[in-house]
């Protein structure tokens, strides 16, 4: 009987048998990987059931072709399927790549049709190059059977005589056309160089009857050929090869074909440890955010291997979490392939092998930061914002190894520098590190309280990622230097004399700063020399800034802080003048001129106007007089 695809598998069918996507040859990849994966199985069931017999050496991918038939056949002698599992495991989607590939779809339909070559796209995609599929199927010793199906609008699963535990899956292809020429999958050579670019590294040997040219027996210039059994894969891992001999193509094009990423790595690290605890491994930078990276699904980790055979697809003990877009293999002798993911957590040496890859990755990363400033420049605008994370995380606790990763845009430089960089370039009487905030360079390059500093010629820090003033206020000093917000109320960096000079201004004026004080929303109303051609600016006081009060309360949380904020007014200005006026004779008109002051520097800062209408209304009436 006729049995029907469950809906969601039937539109990504739909989708294969109309080939949207045009790199057909991956469904070859596809099919051993889920070979390999099978006989894994088998190996990792041996290990821990006494009753399955296997002798590693026997575990076998085989591969046939039958022009006359127009097939293909993929065998493997691992676990196999019951019936109910060839149900299950072929009737509906289970891969999670293709769930995320159908999520996607049902999302955007023309952002999946390309992106599709990012997702394992598994078993289905054997669909783009044949009219029907056989998959022959017998698990341990119980009945085998053979699930059919034309991939249209159904299967059917009957009975088979296969009598070796495995799984045979036959492609019958699909006609030639003007674009397509599906032939092109009977030829031998055709296979044997789609095995070695996609699956070279597989662990068991994939086996195919092949024609080759060997010397005719006896003789020693005559050559006849045979058709013989090959192995066509080399079955080393990558990972497992010395460095020396690996190009950096291979390593590129393991990295494309296993993260299914179009790009090449930013940056491939190798290492091998040998001693105490001995591992590989092969560790990759991506160049691009990956698509999935901000995602809530996104997992972390590097796959971990035991001496050749997978134990995890992504464990993620062994990388921090502000690495987390490493992506990788380790390959260690000394966990035993039964480890549960329970007992792994705890052992030693997964946690030796996590601490010894995090110094790693950290020590390229300063390599690259020191000897090749442009490529650190692209990884750091993919994911330095993680970096400034990791610091601020979990209490600072990992801010020693972070900071010197850290870079922000200097106003002197006009670009990206580190910490040591801004240390280094320091004015002699300068003390401290300075910063500004806002949500462009432009517009922190306009900030009134900016002008003071550069005045003096320091160097500035021009933080616009949400993150980075938090990070600072984490990492507290930089070599002993401290930072400090140019829109802190206490700069301190007028001469003696200026700082005398506006005391007496501010004493004298007491009477009028505390009125527009007790009028507006601050805490505190004072005359400064320290801007130039600005009217007005807001400074702060205490532990939060502007800056940070802005980020905080635009996140999605009840909670609301506000920082207490100084108005300062250009004492050097004729608002100064004016406003000392009006004190003096016109109280109820200089509360609008203050309203409107309070307010411009609200704009400036890029705070919130809380009452839009009034302001407008209060610059109207005073233009017209
Ligand atoms: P995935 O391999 O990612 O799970 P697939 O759609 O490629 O997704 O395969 C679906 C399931 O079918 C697999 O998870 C596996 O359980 C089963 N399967 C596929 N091929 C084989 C095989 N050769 N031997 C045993 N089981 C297989």
């Amino acid at each position: 009987m006729k049995k029907q695809f469950k809906s969601e598998s039937k539109r990504l069918l739909d989708l294969m048998i109309h080939s949207i996507y045009t790199n057909k040859d991956i469904f070859l990849r596809e099919l051993i990987s889920n070979a390999s994966d099978a006989l894994d199985k088998l190996y990792y069931q041996s290990l821990t059931d006494k009753k399955i017999k296997v002798r590693k050496n026997t575990l076998k991918i085989e591969l046939s072709l039958d022009k006359d038939k127009r097939s293909i056949t993929i065998s493997d002698n691992g676990c196999g399927m019951n019936k109910e599992e060839l149900e299950t495991n072929l009737g509906t989607i289970a891969k999670s790549g293709t769930l995320a590939f159908k999520e996607m779809m049902d999302k955007d339909p023309k952002d999946g049709v390309d992106i599709i070559g990012q997702f394992g796209v598994g078993f289905y995609s054997a669909f783009m190059v044949s009219k029907k599929i056989e998959v022959d199927s017998k698990k341990d010793d119980e009945d085998s059977y053979i699930w059919i199906s034309d991939g249209v609008d159904g299967y059917t699963i009957k009975k088979s005589t296969k009598d070796t535990r495995g799984t045979s899956i036959t492609l019958y292809l699909k006609d030639d056309t003007d674009d397509e020429n599906y032939s092109n999958y009977l030829d031998e050579y055709k296979i044997n160089e789609l095995v070695k670019k996609y699956s070279d590294y597989i662990s068991y040997p994939i086996k195919m009857e092949c024609l080759t040219r060997k010397l005719k027996e006896g003789s020693k210039d005559e050559y006849e050929d045979v058709r013989e059994v090959q192995t066509l894969n080399s079955m080393v891992p990558i990972w497992k090869k010395p460095a020396g001999e690996v190009t950096d193509d291979e390593y590129n094009s393991f990295y494309k074909d296993r993260y299914y990423d179009f790009n090449d790595p930013l940056k491939v690290i190798t290492t091998s440890v040998e001693g105490m605890t001995s591992y590989k491994a092969i560790l990759f930078i991506p160049s691009k955010v990956p698509y999935d990276f901000y995602n809530k699904d996104y997992e972390k980790g590097l796959a971990l291997y035991s001496n050749g055979v997978m134990i995890m697809d992504k464990c993620k003990e062994l990388v921090p979490d502000y690495f987390s877009f490493i992506k990788g293999v380790v390959d260690t002798e000394d966990l035993s392939l039964n480890i549960s993911r329970e007992m792994l957590q705890q052992t030693k040496t997964v946690e030796i092998i996590a601490k010894n890859i995090e110094n790693k990755i950290n020590k390229e990363l300063l390599k690259m930061l020191k000897e090749d400033r442009e490529t650190y420049n692209k990884f750091y605008e993919a994911f330095g914002t993680g970096l400034k994370f990791g610091v601020y995380n979990n209490f600072g606790m990992n801010k020693d190894k972070l900071k010197d990763l850290l870079m922000f845009y200097s106003a002197k430089n006009k670009k990206n520098i580190t910490l040591s960089e801004y240390v280094k370039g320091m004015k002699k009487d300068q003390t401290e590190i300075y910063y500004a905030s806002g949500n462009s360079v432009e517009a922190i390059d306009k900030l009134p309280q900016v002008e003071q500093v550069k005045d003096k010629d320091y160097d500035i820090l021009y933080l616009t990622d949400y993150v980075d003033e938090f990070c600072l206020n984490t990492l507290m000093k930089y070599d002993e230097k401290s930072f400090k917000n140019v829109s802190d109320g206490k700069l301190d960096l007028e001469s003696d004399k200026e700082k005398e000079k506006i005391k007496k201004e501010n004493d004298e004026h007491k009477e009028l700063l505390d009125f527009l004080k007790d009028n507006l929303d601050v805490c505190e109303v004072r005359f400064t020399n320290k801007l130039k051609k600005h009217p007005v600016c807001f400074t702060s006081r205490g532990e939060v800034s502007i800056e940070m009060e802005k980020v905080i309360n635009a996140m999605p949380t009840d909670e609301n802080i506000k920082s207490e904020k100084i108005l300062e007014i250009n004492k050097n200005h004729k608002i100064a003048d004016k406003i000392k006026k009006l004190y003096k004779n016109d109280k109820d008109e200089l509360l609008k001129y203050a309203k409107i002051l309070y307010n411009e520097a609200c704009l400036i800062e890029g705070l919130p106007v809380e009452d839009p209408v009034e302001l407008s209304n209060l610059i109207s009436e005073i233009m017209a007089k």
